[in-house]
């Protein structure tokens, strides 16, 4: 019965081989399940009529009775439109198509009565629909639909070729015709029975055809219930396996490096979330199975230094490790960061990154080949395919949303056996699209700020009040700080109109002229020579001012700023404008940040800003942006390889739901990891279905 619902789409009656290719094309709609599976955006109520005096423009979709009372065209080439007189006793509005005129008048001859479905508009200050649907009164009257109409998404292109939302409604109807037993369940019955689901059957019958609200709703949650429980119940059968099969070497010891490293180059004491991550990273590398596990902390929480003394300890137990940043610029710093909380241990520190030269290059290979434990730091240079490792036995990836997983997949494969992998990220996400993403890793969160950190005020600004931005600018300077100023653009853009780097240099230079002012630029033009200058020039506090491009959106670690400017501020995402506040705040030094903008701020530009006042609070601010753009938006996502065309479920709408049933999917694979089980033999077949081909990667990361 399977296989009935993967026949091809044409050959369902009513649709053919040719409209079979528009609904492949345009909604990927391949059999009868894909058909199934589409659901409805949205129910109408058809049991409502209005009259033609009701109607206004601001009104959304309205059904009328009446009766055509001619037709006639208007217009030239191809603005030209045929247009039908539509009358009621109350009222007469214009029906206007500007596709298949020929065949209209023909097909609905004047002086019959028709129900009309369409958005009212105006032209011309008279009242119009424009291509509604059509169809005789009687007819309408005699077809058995329910009070809750479905619609469905179209496009242009079918639309243009009738594929309608009532045509694929009919369609639906015609296959539910065809179907001459039950859809075969896709739940075991024992959670179906014990968690009060209704049979699939019914849900897809009732998701496309609802009697009324009750069941729709019922429908609903049955088919997102299964929808979310699948993506858990898979991740976690991943973890499961990966733990079982996957062995992972032990690094038993804690010796000299870290010791060292602990009692006498450590010059601060580590906070007592950092304590309790790496406790539970030193249980994953002494277990003997693979560590998989996500750092998350918010932006100067203190992960990097997790992070060097987990490599310390791979490096006690005689394994090399390597820890991948996404851009050069951090990853220098990095390797400036841990050459100097090394020295003196007598640990070889390795950087390599595109621009390292290559009799650099290949000193740097023979090391990672060699016996000696090594830290080598960089860039995606260091997964081309050319480097080799030698007991690799620590990858750790920092900034992860910002690589795909195909890029972390490329580590596994650097070392005969799999190395512990531990990913870093500060991008804050919520909880529930967290246990989406990275639902087959084990998760430590530094859920604390290093002591003596102030908050970070944050200030917005229009572009009219800059002089007192400037004013505030000056007198931190003349306190010491140091000041970031980032930029959307490096040159004018003739289609945005955003401030650009260029042009602020140039007005900055002015306000801040040297000697007494120095001004640093950084952008991602600039060559890694001229970069690493200006970074160099403002580290070492030689420039009061950096001039920047998001190039320093992430990573960049120079406690002395105090002052992030972010100008056209409404140009950037929340987490893009909560990591650049992140390169302040790291000193004791109260910091601040300020978000410059244009007067005429979109809503969702201005909530941005509201939330960034607001808050400081990265997981605040995670839901926030979840809630304003949706998940498919949020960074890393795109490239996480989980479904966000989700038919059905919204995980920012429906976290509850994905915990209850990822508790479910756990407590079935704790008592049948295998799902080896007579009854869950139902779960294995769906698994298998829906992820064995697209998520053979799972197991990688
Ligand atoms: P992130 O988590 O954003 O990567 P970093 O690792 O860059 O944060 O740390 C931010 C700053 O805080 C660095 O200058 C680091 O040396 C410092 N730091 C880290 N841990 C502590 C601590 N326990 N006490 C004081 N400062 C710390
Ligand atoms: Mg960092």
């Amino acid at each position: 019965m399977n296989n009935f619902l993967e026949t091809e789409i044409k050959f369902l009656p009513g649709v053919g081989p040719k409209r079979a290719e528009q609904l492949n094309k345009e909604l990927k709609v391949y059999n009868f399940r894909d058909l199934l599976y589409y659901f409805p955006y949205r129910y109408v109520d058809r049991t409502k009529f209005y009259t033609i005096s009701e109607l206004d423009p601001e009104m959304q979709y309205v059904q009328i009775k009446g009766t055509i009372t001619g037709y006639f065209y208007e217009g030239k080439g191809s603005s030209r439109r045929l247009i039908a007189e539509f009358s009621d006793i109350t009222g007469t509005i214009r029906l206007i198509w500007f596709k298949g005129t020929r065949w209209i008048p023909d097909s609905y001859p004047a002086g019959k009565e028709y129900v009309i479905f369409g958005k009212p508009g105006v032209f011309n200050s008279l009242l119009n629909i424009i291509h509604p649907e059509i169809e005789l009164a009687e007819k309408r009257e005699s077809r058995l639909t329910s009070a809750l109409e479905a619609q469905y998404s179209t496009t242009e292109q079918l639309r243009s070729n009738y594929i309608t939302s009532r045509f694929i409604s009919k369609i639906i109807g015609n296959l539910f015709q065809m179907i001459n037993f039950r859809i075969p369940e896709t739940l075991p019955e024992y959670i179906i029975s014990e968690y009060n689901l209704i049979a699939l059957h019914d849900a897809l019958y009732n998701i496309h055809f609802p009697p009324n609200n009750l069941l729709l709703e019922k429908a609903r949650y049955r088919l997102k219930f299964e929808e979310l429980f699948y993506i858990q119940l898979n991740l976690l059968r991943y973890r499961i396996h990966r733990n079982k099969n996957t062995r992972g070497f032990v690094f038993s010891k804690v010796g000299d490096l870290f010791n060292n490293f602990y009692f006498n180059n450590l010059p601060f004491e580590l906070t007592s979330a950092q304590k309790r991550v790496m406790k539970e990273i030193r249980k994953d590398l002494g277990s003997g199975r693979q560590m998989n596990r996500l750092l998350q902390g918010d932006v100067g929480s203190g992960k990097t230094l997790v992070a060097l003394m987990a490599m310390l300890i791979a490096a006690d137990n005689g394994y090399k490790s390597c820890i991948m940043a996404p851009t050069e610029i951090l990853a220098y710093q990095h390797y400036r960061s841990v050459t100097r909380f090394t020295s003196g241990l007598g640990i070889k520190v390795l950087l390599l990154t595109g621009s390292t030269k290559k009799s650099e290059r290949k000193q740097i290979e023979k090391f990672l080949m060699g016996e000696e434990p090594v830290i080598l730091i960089g860039t995606h240079a260091l997964i081309e395919e050319k480097v080799q490792f030698n007991r690799l036995g620590l990858a750790i990836i920092d900034e992860q949303h910002r690589f795909g997983v195909a890029q972390r997949a490329k580590l596994w494969e650097k070392s005969s056996e799999p190395p512990h992998v531990m990913v870093m990220t500060a991008t804050p996400i919520p909880r529930t699209l967290a246990m989406t993403l990275y639902g087959d890793l084990d998760v430590s969160v530094i859920n604390e700020m290093p002591p003596g950190r102030k908050p970070i005020k944050t200030m917005h600004f229009f572009d009219s009040e800059r002089s007192k931005v400037f004013a505030f600018m000056r007198s931190q300077i003349k306190e010491g700080r140091q000041i970031y100023i980032v930029f959307p653009l490096i040159t004018e853009s003739e289609k945005l109109d955003y401030k650009n780097l260029d042009e602020g240099l140039e007005i900055l230079s002015q306000a801040f002229p040297p000697p007494e002012y120095c001004i640093s630029v950084l952008h991602g033009k600039m060559t890694s020579a001229n970069k690493e200058i200006s970074m160099k020039l403002f580290r070492e506090g030689k420039a009061q001012i950096m001039v920047a491009t998001t190039v320093i959106e992430v990573g960049v670690d120079i406690p002395n700023a105090t002052v992030m400017v972010i100008e056209s501020a409404e140009r950037f995402g929340l987490s893009q404008l909560h990591q650049l506040r992140g390169r302040v705040g790291r000193g004791a030094d109260q910091s601040y940040c300020i978000l410059m903008s244009s007067e005429k701020l979109s809503k969702e530009a201005a909530a941005r800003i509201e939330t960034m006042v607001r808050t400081n609070d990265g997981f605040e601010i995670a839901e926030a942006d979840l809630r304003l753009r949706g998940p498919g938006d949020i960074e890393g996502t795109q490239q996480s390889g989980i479904p966000f065309d989700l038919k059905i479920s919204n995980l920012a709408k429906d976290g509850q739901l994905i915990e209850y049933v990822r508790n479910i999917a756990g407590k079935i694979l704790e008592n049948d990891p295998m799902l080896e089980n007579n009854k869950n033999r139902v779960l294995l077949n769906e698994l298998n279905r829906l992820f064995s081909r697209k998520y053979s990667w799972s197991n990688i990361s």
